[in-house]
């Protein structure tokens, strides 16, 4: 297997009660803060540039480590969710890059709301949508309360990587490590933490359309079925163990010494033995900073059962911390429904049914008076109408409601262009386009053929059909420069 240094920062392992812990913890604190979203969202601002480029940053060292999975299906499919969960999050301006990262490691874990990273292998063994939303709802809910994450971080690497390559080494043959071939990646939070992203987790992917359970039932599977691999592969261990002391005498003899039978016993112990390490490395990180406990289980069905109306918010104190965030979520509850709506809307506006979806997109903004998303629809349906007016108003509101909602700028954006306001369009369409749409690369290129820059325009128009090559109008406005 290709050698490469291992990483590891195995802060769930540190007990966090005993006296190192407090070491290990002081050093785990210079981590990136992900925190102040929490104070953005009072300010109702993006994140700063610092941050920003704090988390650009984290990205960097991340997509050094792993590569990520050549996997549309896979990626189409966790955007989608994240997709529909995104309303929920109270924190409204959150459009996170979706990476999917190639790993024999089964976690997710998120980058100051920037970017939501999932491992392959989580993937292939969520049995459901309910059960990946669990997860993606729960690793936003951190980001939502904004929870200080104790992450693996590339500025740590000299000193922990070093103490935990140690840890694992101790009494070992080092070169097991190396066998391992992946890096670890472990975001470790506090117990009270893993509470509330567990509880906002619950109510988002509830709101949403989930089945919040799916999260339990995810983890309650994984850990049973790990277990079981774990205690197999110890017994394997175990065996290979006096196999060897009874072949050579001892298991730390130096490679190639001894009888013949010795050194077959001894391939077989090393063999073992890194399939233990492998396993323990790889698998273990996510079930030992999640350990699905009988609290957590009561936690998510209690807050489950008050969302569908078994249970009053009076009757929910069994945790305290579920009582308060649920009385804080409790005025966010009007959003419940709001998507519904909003796709359903969608729906008939795909169908031409502009009046249908009129109503629908005016339905969710009742419920849910700052759902850009809803008014950026809306806004599109008076566009069809030839309301402009009506239409820019809405398209600047929503802007106003959520600075990253591409939609609104490419609608925005498209309106401009019709009207022939090229200067007011360019800037709008610039920023659309980080939606990947091939509609508004084309709109892109009409607003450069207005401003006249030719090979601008040509270069969006070649984009817009790289994104669809069946664009018509992309293909035929690039056919007449
Ligand atoms: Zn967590």
């Amino acid at each position: 297997m290709h050698k490469k240094i291992v990483w590891a920062v195995l802060l769930a392992i540190l007990p966090l009660s005993s006296g190192c812990t407090a070491y290990a913890r002081r050093e785990m604190m210079v981590a990136m803060d992900l925190h102040p979203l929490a104070l953005e969202r009072e300010l109702g601002k993006e994140l700063t540039e610092a941050q920003r480029k704090n988390v650009q940053e984290f990205d960097k060292e991340v997509m050094k480590e792993f590569k990520e999975a050549d996997d549309p299906a896979a990626k189409a499919r966790t955007e989608a969710i994240v997709a529909r969960l995104l309303p929920f999050v109270h924190k409204k301006q959150l459009h996170p890059t979706v990476r999917i990262l190639q790993s024999e490691q089964v976690n997710a874990f998120v980058a100051g709301g920037e970017y939501v990273y999932v491992f392959s292998q989580l993937l292939k063994e969520v049995e459901n949508d309910d059960e990946l939303a669990g997860i993606l709802a729960h690793e936003l809910g951190h980001v939502d309360a904004g929870h200080q994450s104790r992450s693996a971080l590339p500025q740590l690497l000299g000193q922990v990587g070093a103490l935990a390559i140690g840890a694992f080494s101790k009494n070992k043959d080092a070169g097991n490590m190396a066998a391992v071939g992946a890096v670890m990646m472990i975001t470790a939070y506090s117990r009270e933490h893993e509470r509330e992203a567990d509880i906002l987790g619950t109510i988002d992917a509830y709101h949403a359309g989930y089945d919040p359970e799916g999260l339990i039932r995810f983890f309650k599977r994984s850990m049973k079925k790990d277990e079981e691999q774990k205690q197999k592969l110890e017994s394997k261990l175990q065996e290979a163990k006096y196999e060897m002391e009874s072949a050579c005498g001892s298991t730390t003899i130096p490679e190639g010494s001894g009888d013949d039978r010795c050194r077959a016993a001894a391939q077989k112990y090393k063999k073992a033995k890194e399939e233990y390490d492998t396993f323990t490395l790889l698998r273990m990180p996510m079930f030992s900073t999640h350990p699905v406990d009988d609290e957590r289980i009561r936690v998510v069905t209690t807050v489950t059962e008050y969302l569908r109306g078994q249970r009053a918010i009076d009757d929910v104190a069994e945790a305290p911390t579920v009582k308060k965030v649920l009385t804080v979520l409790n005025r966010f509850d009007n959003r419940k429904g709001a998507v519904v709506f909003l796709e359903e809307g969608r729906k008939y506006y795909a169908q031409q049914d502009w009046l249908a979806a009129e109503e629908q997109f005016k339905r969710a903004l009742e419920v849910f008076p700052e759902y850009a998303e809803a008014l950026t629809a809306l806004a599109d349906v008076h566009v069809q109408w030839g309301r402009y007016m009506q239409a820019e108003q809405e398209y600047q509101d929503a802007i106003k409601m959520d600075l990253g909602i591409w939609a609104a700028y490419a609608g925005l954006g498209k309106l401009y262009v019709q009207q022939e306001r090229y200067k007011e369009a360019a800037p709008l369409l610039k920023q659309a386009v980080r939606g990947n749409d091939a509609g508004t690369f084309t709109t892109l290129g009409k607003c450069y053929l207005g401003l006249g820059n030719r090979s601008a325009a040509k270069q969006a128009f070649q984009k817009a059909i790289a994104l669809d090559p069946g664009h018509a109008e992309a293909v035929d406005a690039l056919s007449r420069l």
